[in-house]
């Protein structure tokens, strides 16, 4: 770092050689406007194409909507915050004129309720994983729709584990999102992921088993949501952790943060279990790399970056969407048969008996067993028993999906799937009306709550 000093001995800002510096990132040192133009210029450079320019003429009725996904975490504000300094930029350079609308959604706030993922045009239908991974849809018979959640809360309460938690919230704002999007008629949705947390998305896909999601997760694209297109930009993809925080403070906006992003459901969620999620971990181990090591966050986003959709497996049957199958949570594409690929790498069937001494051990370790939970033993018989009444319908699940539901109890998981009718005719009746021609099926996006 070349470092020239001002007369009363302090280091002076890189960029503008006047003001004393206030913080030192990259090996650069800056002042409070030189850093706060740094950080603005990468937003600039991201959301940088024509349609964010001041319109004038006849474009002026062309002006488009970009939806703004805001979680008050510090990222997000951050962006907000930049979003509306570049309008006012633009209103007063060009009297009054303005490049895009802002449209801001936020989910936990009840700028848009959370529960209104509930009331979307599905069937609630229970979901089971059963021991050889087949998932199913289990009708009883019973008048369920009494029975179905009411709330998201209610919906998530079942999940045993704080992972299955935070993995199915995901897929429920991502798909709240990009309704929003849809429902605004807004083109472009921005998130405010930094570079870290991008990073931290990426590792905790991989872990979650939902590895082939990481490349429509980090990289800006136009991602197609019920034939809907929308273009996703995250314009602080450059910007660490660290930055963000000196940001925030140099612009006196952490008092608006909500710092732990402990809102209602995520407060509800920790009184579930006091074990962190695979997100939370994934954050920690970021956390201590930001500062010293932020080549290692860059690398993890480049690579990230750089991986491709994975080569679908061919599938022979239950083919209705020329060869391509949709998970019934999550939506996302399912590229290779979980089910067939799960069986292959568990052993199911314990190693025969051989001898006397195995015989004994194995009297011994059922009589420990029955002690410590009796409940396992009755299991198959109950199966047995309940088995008859309800029906049973097979369900497509991804990889990803099959493991958060594993960590839901016995009775299954109730879940809004799109029904199959409402969705071919609300794909013809989006068909008509903007004529795009993809690939004819629900969504093959997915992205995340903003941070
Ligand atoms: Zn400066
Ligand atoms: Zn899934």
């Amino acid at each position: 770092m070349s470092s020239s000093t001002t007369k009363a001995g302090a280091v002076v800002c890189s960029r503008c050689k006047i003001e004393e510096s206030l913080l030192v990132t990259r090996k650069e040192a800056f002042c409070s406007s030189c850093f706060t133009k740094f950080i603005s210029n990468k937003q600039r450079k991201l959301m940088s194409s024509d349609k964010f320019k001041v319109k004038y003429g006849k474009q002026v009725n062309e002006i488009h909507k970009v939806l703004l996904c805001l979680s008050f975490g510090r990222s997000s504000l951050v962006l907000l915050d930049i979003i509306i300094n570049l309008l006012k930029e633009q209103r007063s350079i060009h009297r009054g004129r303005q490049g895009f609308k802002l449209v801001v959604i936020d989910i936990e706030f009840k700028i848009l309720n959370i529960d209104s993922f509930l009331s979307g045009s599905y069937d609630f239908e229970r979901i089971k994983l059963f021991k050889d991974f087949n998932s199913m849809i289990i009708k009883d018979g019973s008048s369920l729709d009494e029975k179905f959640p009411q709330t998201v809360q209610e919906l998530l309460s079942k999940c045993s584990s704080n992972s299955s938690v935070e993995d199915l919230l995901d897929i429920i704002y991502n798909e709240l999102y990009f309704n929003t999007c849809k429902s605004e008629d807004c083109h472009t949705m921005i998130f405010g992921h930094s570079m870290t947390k991008l990073a931290v998305d990426i590792l905790a896909l991989t872990i979650k088993g939902r590895g082939s999601l990481v490349n429509q997760r980090v990289t800006d694209g136009i991602h197609t949501y019920q034939k809907y297109q929308v273009e996703v930009v995250h314009p602080l993809r450059d910007v660490l952790d660290s930055e963000i925080d000196k940001y925030l403070d140099l612009n006196n906006l952490m008092q608006f943060c909500d710092n732990n992003n402990d809102t209602n459901t995520t407060l509800a969620i920790k009184k579930l279990t006091k074990n962190m999620t695979i997100g939370e971990i994934t954050r920690r181990y970021f956390d201590t790399l930001d500062k010293d090591y932020s080549e290692t966050v860059s690398t993890v986003v480049k690579i990230g970056s750089k991986l491709i959709d994975p080569i679908s497996e061919k599938n022979d049957e239950k083919d209705d969407n020329n060869g391509i199958q949709f998970c019934k949570i999550c939506n996302c594409k399912i590229f290779k048969n979980p089910q067939a690929w799960l069986n292959r790498i568990t052993v199911e069937e314990p190693f025969p008996i051989t001898n006397d001494e195995e015989r004994a051990a194995y009297e011994m370790y059922k009589e420990a067993a029955l002690q410590i939970s009796p409940d396992n033993l009755e299991e198959e018989e109950e199966e047995e028993e309940e088995e008859g009444v309800p029906q049973k319908e097979p369900i497509s699940l991804c990889y990803g999906c099959l493991v958060t539901i594993g960590g839901v109890p016995k009775e299954g998981l109730d879940w809004p799937v799109r029904n199959q009718e409402t969705q071919e005719i609300l794909n013809e009746y989006i068909l008509t009306d903007n004529g795009s021609d993809d690939d004819g099926n629900d969504d093959d996006n997915d992205d995340d709550g903003g941070n």
